[in-house]
């Protein structure tokens, strides 16, 4: 079963859904923002999670 969870890119820290188990899961999944690879420890798809309210749950320290 697909499981997601969120968390930050760890290059540009930007909010993404790790979609653990989904078509075109891969373990070097690319953020979608900065094209950087992630590092995943299961096939993962990255989708930028900017889209709707009620994602941001993760509170992060943004670096200025
Ligand atoms: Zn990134």
């Amino acid at each position: 079963m697909p499981t997601a969870r969120f968390g930050p890119c760890p290059h540009c820290t930007t909010q993404l859904s790790f979609l653990e188990g989904v078509n075109g899961s891969t373990l070097s999944p690319k953020c979608p923002r900065c094209h950087e690879v992630v590092s995943v420890q299961r096939a993962t798809f990255l989708m930028a999670d900017n889209s709707g309210p009620g994602t941001r749950r993760t509170a992060v320290a943004k670096v200025t």
